[in-house]
């Protein structure tokens, strides 16, 4: 029988977000700088088969049920579907995050392999300024991307965009409308301060209120009962579909937070905004048996704090970035 993993303040974690990558395809403003980042060398990302036995270890001894795959964009490591089949045999929730642009190659692959979850994050829906947020003129791409994932099957498809003041704010109603038309549930975030430029500033921010206020203006909507996820759920009054709102800046969900993270370079954080790290690589390449690695990620959970200071006097910006961590 696995035992749950707790912290000191009683929050149960059973969701696992795996970073397979810290490379990207894309260059987002509000994520990466415009020449990219150094990235991790290939010697120090974690091999499928590392990833794969820590996951196991995270299923086996404290019941995590649900695990995500992210980066950097999950989709530039070769190969992706053969982790998907690895990690599909732990009977978990499996679901990918990405930016879309290589689904139409290898979304029926990915379903086939396990995957059964996939969010797309796209942020403007006209070209020109898509191309400007991302650094890559992929529009085009990304929306066959999300048609290649309902195609394919996954279920549901979740269209992640994060709301900037002054950047793409005048398209939540233009996204409500996508998201019903395309059958997809949109999902608006808050601007955290994990940008690699450091341009968060809190007037970037777009309140959940606000954001609340346009997809009521575009279409009415009435609240889903919460659930330890991080998104608000609410559902279109005229019973066609539902859209998200992640308040992560100014309602944040960290009092029923339910994550830990892996980078990349294997190294476990037990929250997003995580000033510290334990290495799990080390313990993996110096032959620490399960029991041991179990131990470590233990401890880090059982550390965790009540929750980020965003906007206190007390807030630490975490040394890596969102791609780097994993988002
Ligand atoms: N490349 C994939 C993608 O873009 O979906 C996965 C990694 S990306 C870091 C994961 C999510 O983090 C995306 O939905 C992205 O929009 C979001 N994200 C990145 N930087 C962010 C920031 N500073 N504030 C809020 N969300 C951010
Ligand atoms: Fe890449 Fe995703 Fe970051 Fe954009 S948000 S730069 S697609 S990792």
């Amino acid at each position: 029988m696995a035992a749950p993993l707790v912290d000191s303040f009683g929050r149960v974690h059973r969701d696992l977000r795996i970073s397979v990558t810290d490379r990207c395809n894309f260059r987002c403003t509000y994520c990466m700088p415009a020449e990219g980042l150094e990235w991790v060398p290939r010697h120090d990302l974690l091999t499928f088969e590392e990833i794969a036995r820590v996951a196991r270890i995270m299923v086996e001894r404290y019941g995590v049920d649900g695990i995500r795959l992210t980066g950097g964009e999950p989709t530039v490591r070769a190969n992706l579907p053969v982790l998907v089949k690895m990690l599909s045999e732990l009977g978990t929730d499996l679901a990918l995050t990405t930016n879309g642009v290589s689904l139409p190659l290898l979304a029926a692959e990915l379903h086939a392999a396990g995957l059964r979850r996939v969010n797309v994050s796209c942020d403007s829906l006209r070209p020109e300024r898509f191309a400007e947020l991302t650094r890559r003129d992929g529009l085009t791409r990304v929306l066959e991307g999300i048609d290649a994932a309902v195609a394919a099957g996954f279920d549901p498809v979740k269209v992640n965009c994060v709301v900037m003041r002054g950047v793409n704010d005048d398209e939540i109603a233009d996204f409500v409308d996508f998201g019903r038309s395309r059958g997809v549930e949109v999902r608006f975030i808050e601007f955290m301060p994990l940008d690699a430029d450091g341009i968060w500033n809190n007037d970037l921010v777009v309140p959940v209120d606000e954001i609340l206020a346009g997809v009521n203006r575009a279409c009415p909507v009435a609240p889903v009962e919460r659930t330890s996820a991080p998104a608000t759920r609410y559902r279109f009054a005229d019973g066609s579909g539902s859209v998200g709102i992640v308040a992560s800046v100014s309602d944040s969900f960290c009092s029923t937070c339910d994550r830990v993270r892996l980078t990349a370079d294997g190294q476990f954080r037990n929250c997003l905004f995580a000033v510290t790290e334990t290495d799990v690589r080390a313990l993996l390449r110096s032959g620490a048996g399960d029991d041991e690695i179990a131990a470590a990620v233990g401890e880090s959970v059982a550390s965790k704090w009540a929750g980020h200071q965003i906007n206190r006097v007390h807030f630490v910006r975490p040394r890596r970035s969102m791609s780097q961590i994993g988002g």
